[in-house]
């Protein structure tokens, strides 16, 4: 998630977080009248405010304004739609108490880009608790060998990456919208495979630039691979999950992978690494054209939970879904 206030509106809320009604719309706020308030390449900058020679004190204030960070923690909330709310130092004149923002506003993205905050040893114990165990049960042995925690954290962190490149806008009745105004319902599940399959595209090509030793790809390719057996336990009705079947499902039909009657996978990695080039052609393409249909009719034929796929399922009860951190210095 990514915290900006730069897409965010002021709206009054109650105590639910629940937006009450505004008495004007100060969204895009007001010009200053001040002479001594200017705005300057995004910030406000005041000169009103000195600090005579000699005070010692009003210094000391003034540094500690400066020093503060952007942003105080007990200030900000998390409202029950998703958006985040950050509690003004006062009221504005309309009555607004908070600034809120979308973390997934694309406006955002488009003008200043995306920061993401990845917490290695969580990932670590994810593949550890989670990802070995379920590799272990649907892999060949034979390729159980190139299942690497490595390539898992760097698919993890490729997959965030991803979700800030490719189309974000596109047009729906000759009107610039996000992409997930125009492909709605289905936008979701999309945006995530393509997340993944992007990721592992990505992170192909780094290796072919040498910024990954040559002997990762197999590992990449084997470890995204299994990694989507992990997903898809959140089941086919979430996105995460959804969007895994429709890439197991793809790559199963054009022969990147095949399965075993007790459900055992064996990837073809030159295969694999193909289809995976195709797939994010056709998801980037959709999105690009805002076609729902297409999106629709992807989702329909293959994010669904396949035979295979079901055999390899049913095979890994009692491994964890996923886990919950705990962060000790927060008080929990
Ligand atoms: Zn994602």
């Amino acid at each position: 998630m990514q915290l900006s206030l730069f897409g965010g509106t002021f709206l009054r809320l109650d105590d639910d977080g629940t937006p009450l009604p505004l008495d004007d719309d100060e969204r895009f706020g007001t010009a200053a009248k001040s002479p001594w308030v200017a705005k300057a390449s995004g910030f406000d900058v005041h000169a009103g405010v000195t600090v005579r020679q000699g005070d010692r004190e009003g210094l000391g204030r003034l540094l500690r304004y400066c020093a503060r960070p952007p942003f105080a923690l007990e200030r900000i909330s998390l409202l029950p739609d998703g958006r985040v709310a950050y509690l003004l130092r006062k009221p504005r004149n309309n009555g607004a108490t908070h600034r809120v923002a979308d973390p997934n506003d694309e406006r955002v993205r488009a003008e200043k880009g995306a920061k993401k905050v990845l917490l290695r040893n969580v990932i670590e114990t994810k593949f550890d608790l989670v990802m070995r165990p379920i590799a272990e049960r649907v892999l060949a042995s034979a390729q159980l060998p190139l299942l690497s925690a490595d390539a898992f954290f760097n698919e993890t962190l490729f997959h965030e990456l991803s979700h800030s490149l490719g189309p974000a806008f596109t047009q729906k009745d000759g009107k610039k919208v996000e992409v997930r105004a125009a492909l709605e319902s289905s936008h979701s599940a999309i945006e995530e495979a393509k997340a993944d399959v992007m990721g592992a595209y990505n992170i192909l090509f780094m290796i072919k630039r040498g910024e990954f030793p040559k002997d990762f790809r197999d590992k990449l390719l084997v470890s995204y691979f299994a990694g989507l057996f992990r997903s898809t336990r959140f089941g086919v009705a979430e996105a995460h999950g959804k969007g895994s079947a429709m890439q197991i499902n793809r790559f199963l039909e054009e022969g990147a992978a095949s399965s075993t009657p007790a459900g055992r996978f064996t990837v073809d990695l030159a295969k694999l690494e193909a289809s995976i080039g195709r797939l994010v052609h056709d998801i980037c393409m959709l999105q690009h054209a805002g076609d729902k249909k297409a999106a629709d009719a992807l989702l329909d034929e293959y994010g669904v939970t396949s035979e295979p796929m079901a055999k390899a399922l049913s095979k890994l009860e009692g491994i964890p879904v996923d886990l919950r951190p705990i962060y000790p210095l927060a008080g929990e």
